[in-house]
Parts: structure tokens; C-alpha cells; sequence
């Protein structure tokens, strides 16, 4: 298989890449919500943003795939990342750019693909927005327009900062490697130590502003029985899902991460009990108006959570307001599970 050339401007590509701050990068609502359309709208098992890196494809958001990365020899973006328009490949197997892709041959069997470039604020192309199939498809110029505008939305995601100060001032301090290190590949959240980072920067964020912020521990209920009943693998696509459905549910500007386990914990600047509760209640119910779809199987998750504020009151200590949103998160589950405590 032809290995996808280098484009022209490959220093300067890499380099506004790098300068973007994406790569190893938590999960964001922004890019998780356009893949979710793209998935929705072109009825794809499979959307991705991809950021094509040196020697790897990168993916900021996905949706149905458990990977975070792949080589870039053997994808597809890496070719689509050549030209200004949208890639198609109706057929892999009779298309002599990825025919010979590892990706094709073996697992996961690739045959259809569209992919869009995205290009860096510089105007350097840094990936794409595309969809997968297991099955050869055709395209209308329609979807291809559609494409077209969503990966222009992409583009616009790149331009703006949305990003709370407490963890932009952390990703913009540690390098890529250090990134990777706090991040949890299976959720695609800050993981403990991640959050730990997060938290003490929030500590000091909110001291200065004398604004409260809450912590809240989220923890699935029952989850034993997911794995006991569906397997480990199973387990998995569910605990994935059900991270996207908080980072969804919470604001763009709160922190999510993965405490350890099927927990979480949500840092929520400038928020009271009324409205903490507020954002609690709406990632419940995120989780319990739809099933989790694993293939043809639907599970129910449901999950309870502990929440508490820290500020002045408390003299802006995080360790005790942690320990007092895990006793609110015990009574939760004391007191029947699938609801929000306060402590
Ligand atoms: P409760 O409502 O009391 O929280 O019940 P539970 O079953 O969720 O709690 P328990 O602490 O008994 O079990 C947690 C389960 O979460 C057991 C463990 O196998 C599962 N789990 C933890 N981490 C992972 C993971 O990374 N993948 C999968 N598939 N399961 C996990
Ligand atoms: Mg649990
Ligand atoms: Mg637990």
C-alpha cells in the first residue's frame, strides 16, 4: 500500500498542530457533540476528528471506536489530509490508496470512509472530520456538503477557548507526554492524578475570585452486575459511554474525571448547593433516559451521586470537601441509589 505522502507544508502543519494544544487532551462536549451528529446523520457505525500527528492519527472525539490512536501509514486521514476536498472511498478494497491498509486487511475490516480536512487557524490541514463503515457505501453531494459544514464547525471550535481556566492553565503548562500520563484512555478524562492537578488549581483559582465551587462524586450503581451479566469487554463500551454522558451532562467549563473504577468526579467552578444540584440532576438524568446500546444489547445504568461545596465556609479545603461529597455519596446509595446528596 502507498504510505500517505507528507504534504508540503508538513513542518509548519506539524507545528501549528503542537501549537493548537489538542493532542492528549481530556474529552470535550464540543468536539464529542459534532461527531455525534456526523455518526447520527450519516448513519456510520463510526465518526471521528483525527489529528494527524508525525507518525500517528490522533482522535480528539470519537464515537464507536475504543481507540485513541493508530499508525498514520496505514490510515486514511493521512491521505485525506493531501487534498482540499473531501475524501471518499465508496469501496477500500478496490481503492489503491488504503486497499493494502492493515486497517482493510485485517481488523477492523474497513471498506467505506469519508473524510473532510480540517485545517489549523494558520490554514495548515491537522486532520479530519470523518465517518467509517464496515460496508462499501456511496456517497449524494449532499452528505458531502454536509461534511463539509461539520468539519467547518470543527474549524470554529478551533478558533474559540471554552476551556475553564484551571485546566487550560494546566494543559498549557505540561507537555504532551505529561498530558498523556494524566489522562484515562478508556474514558478519555483527566484521571485521578489529572484531576488531583485540577483541583489544587481550582483551589487557587477560586480563592482569589472568593468564588465557591463544588465537587461531586459520581459513582454507577450496580455496575458488578454489568460485568457479571455482559463481560469485562462489554463493561468497558458501557463505563466509555457513560463518561461522554457526563461530560455531556456537566458544563463545558467543569472538570470531569475518572476517580479509579466505575467513579467519578466532577469539579464545578462558581456553583452553590442550588445550582450543584441542578448539574447532578441533569447527568442523572442523562443516564437514566436512555439505554446504553452495546450492539444489539441495552443496558440500564443508573448512578448516584455526593456532592459538597468548597469555599470560604470551609476555608477553601478540597480534601475536606472530598471527604464530605463521599459521605453524601454513601447516603446516596444507603438511601436507595439513583439520586443526589448533599453534604
Ligand atoms: P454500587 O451500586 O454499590 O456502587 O455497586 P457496584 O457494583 O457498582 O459497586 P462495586 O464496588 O461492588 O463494583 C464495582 C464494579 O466496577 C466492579 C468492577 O469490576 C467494575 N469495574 C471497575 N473498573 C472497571 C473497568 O475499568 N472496566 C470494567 N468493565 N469494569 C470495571
Ligand atoms: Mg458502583
Ligand atoms: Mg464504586
Amino acid at each position: 500500500m502507498p504510505v500517505p505522502k507528507l504534504p508540503p507544508n508538513e513542518k509548519d502543519r506539524l507545528e501549528s498542530l503542537r501549537a493548537l494544544k489538542l493532542l492528549e487532551t481530556p474529552s470535550e462536549e464540543r468536539f464529542n457533540r459534532i461527531t455525534r451528529i456526523a455518526r447520527k446523520s450519516f448513519n456510520t457505525p463510526i465518526a471521528v476528528i483525527s489529528l494527524v500527528d508525525k507518525d500517528r492519527l490522533w482522535f480528539k472525539s470519537t464515537q464507536g471506536l475504543a481507540e485513541t490512536e493508530t499508525s498514520r501509514a496505514a490510515s486514511f486521514c493521512g491521505h485525506a489530509i493531501l487534498q482540499d476536498e473531501t475524501m471518499v472511498v465508496t469501496d477500500a478494497l478496490s481503492d489503491p490508496r488504503v486497499c493494502d491498509s492493515a486497517l482493510v486487511k485485517g481488523k477492523p475490516h474497513f471498506r467505506f470512509y469519508m473524510g473532510h480536512p480540517i485545517k489549523s487557524p494558520k490554514n495548515e490541514p491537522i486532520g479530519t472530520l470523518c465517518v467509517l463503515a464496515l460496508d462499501p457505501r456511496k456517497v449524494t453531494q449532499e452528505e458531502i456538503h454536509l461534511i463539509q459544514d461539520l468539519a467547518f464547525l470543527v474549524e470554529r471550535e478551533l478558533k474559540l477557548e471554552k476551556l475553564d481556566d484551571a485546566h487550560k492553565e494546566l494543559i498549557l503548562e505540561l507537555d504532551e507526554a505529561k498530558r498523556k500520563a494524566l489522562i484515562d484512555p478508556l474514558s478519555r478524562l483527566w484521571n485521578r492524578n489529572g484531576i488531583s492537578l485540577v483541583l489544587e488549581k481550582r483551589v487557587a483559582f477560586s480563592k482569589t475570585s472568593k468564588k465557591p465551587f463544588a465537587i461531586a462524586l459520581v459513582d454507577l450503581d450496580h455496575f458488578k452486575s454489568v460485568n457479571d451479566e455482559y463481560g469485562h469487554p462489554v463493561g468497558d463500551l458501557v463505563l466509555a459511554e457513560a463518561a461522554q454522558r457526563l461530560r455531556k451532562g456537566a458544563r463545558e467549563f467543569d472538570a470531569v474525571g475518572r476517580f479509579g473504577g466505575e467513579e467519578f468526579i466532577i469539579v464545578m467552578p462558581e456553583v452553590g448547593e442550588e445550582l450543584g444540584k441542578k448539574v447532578c440532576e441533569r447527568i442523572l438524568e442523562s443516564l437514566r433516559k436512555n439505554y446504553f446500546a452495546v450492539g444489539k444489547t441495552r443496558i440500564r445504568i443508573l448512578a448516584s451521586i455526593g456532592f459538597s461545596i468548597c469555599g470560604e465556609k470551609n476555608d477553601w479545603n478540597a480534601e475536606e470537601t472530598l471527604k464530605l461529597a463521599d459521605k453524601a455519596l454513601y447516603e446516596a446509595k444507603a438511601n436507595g441509589r439513583n439520586q443526589v446528596r448533599f453534604g
